[in-house]
């Protein structure tokens, strides 16, 4: 599972590599779509509406964004990886 988890990138490492691969600028956040659509009921984060660091965030703690869960499990901030695969290891 590690060697799996280490080929992801970090967000800062996704936005050099976009940087420096492109050469162009990154493309404006999405923030008002992305809330729009956001199930995150953790009302004070500073995160939310910016998908990007709200999955760099989480993932550093092995854990994955709001949106993944379903609300009743979402409402209990069990962002877990280990939860997230209790839902849906049957639905595969
Ligand atoms: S899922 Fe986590 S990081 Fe994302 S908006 Fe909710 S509390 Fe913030």
């Amino acid at each position: 599972m590690e060697k799996i988890l280490s080929k992801h990138l970090t967000y800062g490492e996704t936005k050099e590599r976009l940087h420096s691969t492109r050469g162009k600028k990154m493309k404006e956040c999405r923030e008002k779509i992305n809330l729009s659509q956001c199930n995150c009921s953790w009302e004070p984060c500073s995160r939310k509406g910016i998908c990007c660091e709200c999955l760099s965030y989480h993932w550093r703690n092995r854990e994955l964004p709001a949106c993944l869960f379903p609300d009743d499990v979402e409402r209990t901030y069990d962002r877990s990886l280990r939860r997230f695969i209790q839902i849906y290891k049957n639905q595969l």
